[in-house]
């Protein structure tokens, strides 16, 4: 059996699925169900409130952490598991501005994820006297000057795929005296990521995309020794405080990360969480990231010789590129929901983006090439056309 169809055999896949979309919503991992349940019943259900010490729970945020540092070249007690993505970008950005006091000027790039510009948008609502800036891109080198507090950028764009060059990028911002955050939503088990080697102040990222812990599963964080022990959490909660059981009525930061944690960790999710951390134990990201390449390149190829009306949205060097591959398309969203009507799974990011991803833990070359066939039908056939495919749902 090669590393893949171990690592194949520990999710649950419904057959007869093309699962092109685990850059959004990692499938479940086999072994999540009965974790969860086993954390209920003999954790809650027996131990009640004493399984905070009899069972970890307390420590399961770092503990969590560095798992997930394995995978991002983090050290061990530096990265901190809690809360959702938004609440962390807000957190590193909050601190990086009390950091550079001086500095008025948040720099990211017109391709980031919304939800990190809204973040900033609304930290500065609050602070005043500072401004976002988002030029494309390719641009955001040039854009770093001595005004700039924090450059705040997500390392792989998520609808192109666009990688940013992160160790350039952070040696620039740190010559310019400012501080970056780096969000590695669509990098952490997706592409081989060096934190602490590439300097980084902040970095934080998801875990229910490609690391697969679930719908909502908590984010994480990441503080470098530049900042481990100077940032101020701006939502200073009393799980970040020194001595939380103290019940002290002044806040006192603890010691590194354990700052940024903020209130009761979410046990339930941290089961489904520790599960999918399993299938990564013996993952080398290397041999992953070439994985991941061959079978992107394959389905470019194949989508290109079969579907000519579709232009490559993502950079054609394989390098330059996350683990995603896109394609615009006029029709595209009727096109996607034509697709998942055919059992091929990708998505949707407007205005005409077709996104697929590619997540070598699970998924086959003779399913990258059934995915193109079944593309490649549904742009000759006009399959697009169809009302039913025409109805816009909630989540695209
Ligand atoms: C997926 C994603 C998010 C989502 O944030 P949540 O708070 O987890 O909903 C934020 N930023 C980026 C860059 C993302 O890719």
């Amino acid at each position: 059996m090669t590393d893949f169809e171990r690592t194949r055999a520990m999710f649950d896949l419904p057959k007869g699925i093309v699962y092109l979309d685990g850059n959004s919503l990692g499938p479940l991992p086999r072994a999540a169900t009965d974790a969860v349940a086993r954390v209920m019943r003999d954790e809650w259900g027996h131990e009640l409130i004493r399984a905070w010490n009899t069972c970890g729970w307390m420590a399961q945020p770092l503990a969590l952490g560095d798992r997930i540092g394995r995978l991002i070249g983090a050290p061990p007690g530096t990265v901190a598991v809690g809360d959702t993505l938004s609440i962390k970008v807000y957190q590193a950005l909050a601190s990086a501005l009390r950091l550079r006091p001086g500095r008025r000027v948040i720099l990211s790039d017109s391709g980031n994820f919304p939800s990190d510009l809204y973040m900033a948008q609304g930290l500065i609502g609050l602070l005043g006297d500072r401004e976002l800036r988002t030029p494309a891109p390719e641009d955001v080198a040039a854009a770093i000057n001595e005004d700039v507090a924090v450059v705040m950028l997500t390392e792989v764009d998520y609808r192109t795929g666009r990688r940013h060059d992160m160790p350039a990028l952070t040696a620039r911002a740190h010559a310019a005296g400012a501080l970056i955050i780096w969000d590695l939503a669509h990098s952490a088990g997706a592409v081989p990521v060096d934190v602490a080697g590439g300097n980084a102040d902040f970095a934080v990222g998801c875990t229910y995309k490609y690391l697969n812990g679930g719908p909502g599963s908590p984010a994480f964080i990441y503080l470098g020794p530049s900042v481990a022990d100077q940032a101020r959490p701006a939502l200073a909660g009393w799980l970040g405080h020194d001595a939380p059981f103290a019940f002290d009525p002044d806040y006192r930061p603890a010691g590194g990360v354990a700052r940024m944690r903020v209130g009761t960790p979410p046990i339930l999710a941290y089961a489904a969480l520790s599960a999918a951390l399993d299938v990564w134990d013996e993952v080398d990201m290397a041999d992953l990231r070439a994985r991941s390449i061959e079978l992107s390149e394959r389905f470019i190829a194949e989508v290109e010789a079969r579907c000519p009306d579709l232009e490559l949205a993502s950079p054609r060097d394989p390098h330059a590129r996350g683990s995603q591959v896109s394609f615009r398309f006029a029709d595209g969203y009727a096109a996607m929901q034509a697709l998942i009507a055919r059992g091929v799974i990708g998505d949707f990011r407007a205005p005409d983006i077709m996104r697929f991803g590619f997540t070598p833990l699970y998924l086959t070359e003779a399913e990258v090439v059934r995915g193109a066939e079944v593309l490649e039908e549904v742009i000759r056939d006009r399959l697009y056309d169809r009302p039913e495919h025409r109805r816009v749902e909630a989540v695209t």
